[in-house]
């Protein structure tokens, strides 16, 4: 593993339980190494209930909690709430110029989100998302040009030069998770309005899941990404 010591990492999720389920072992095991890591959480997930009795104000709420809480176990040093509504978010702005006004201000190293080409079933929020949190990498973040009033808020252009994306078809980087395979369970189980399985039953299915790319990197359970290499 190189160093991530002092590394910026930008991690860029649709929802909030999204990011811990594809990469939350690899956040827990980069924090621990020193990294600095800021997560952006696109939509407010105002529809992931499906008890009658609570309201999507009611729902965001308790999953703007659970996301605090688990950034605290992931040793996060900062989250942004950007509130669209859980599947209404939009590929163009204002979504683009959010993501490229953090990307301007936290000046990452390494952005990691979701892939968004899932051939056939997939998320709309998680496809506008990746899509859009690699178009403001490439070009939108980098351009003097592009969104002269970031400039006047004083946010420079920035170049991010690598990318990881989970939930991908195509992984190319393998991450050995075993020291923080509890980690990424306990984090995924503070968003306990999302989990429909004891944390025991959760537990056993996460480690078939990630059992299966364990092996890449001499490990037992391993996060895959594709890694994007700008330059
Ligand atoms: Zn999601």
């Amino acid at each position: 593993m190189r160093d991530m010591k002092g590394k910026r990492v930008l991690v860029i999720t649709p929802h909030p339980d999204d990011a811990e389920s594809g990469a939350g072992g690899t956040i827990a095991k980069w924090s621990s190494l020193g990294a600095d890591i800021v997560l952006v959480v696109c939509t407010n997930g105002d529809k992931g209930t499906s008890d009658r009795s609570i309201s999507s104000e009611q729902i965001a709420e308790i999953r703007k909690e659970e996301q605090l809480q688990s950034g605290k176990l992931l040793g996060l040093t900062n989250i942004v709430f950007l509130n669209h509504p859980d599947q209404g978010i939009e590929n163009g702005e204002p979504f683009r110029e959010e993501l490229v006004r953090e990307i301007r201000k936290h000046r990452p190293d390494v952005v990691v989100t979701i892939d968004p080409e899932r051939k056939w079933i997939r998320h709309q929020d998680h496809f506008v998302t990746g899509r859009v949190a690699l178009d403001a990498v490439f070009p939108y973040a980098r351009d003097y040009l592009a969104y002269p009033e970031l400039i006047a808020e004083g946010l420079e252009p920035h170049k991010t030069l690598e990318v990881y994306l989970w939930g991908t078809d195509d992984p190319d980087v393998f991450i050995d998770i075993d020291e923080h395979f509890e980690d990424k369970l306990d984090a995924l189980y503070c968003h306990a309005s999302q989990m429909s399985t004891t944390k025991e039953q959760g537990r056993i299915r996460l480690r078939d899941r990630f059992s299966v790319y364990g092996p890449r990197v001499n490990a037992e359970v391993a996060e895959a990404f594709k890694r994007l290499e700008l330059r």
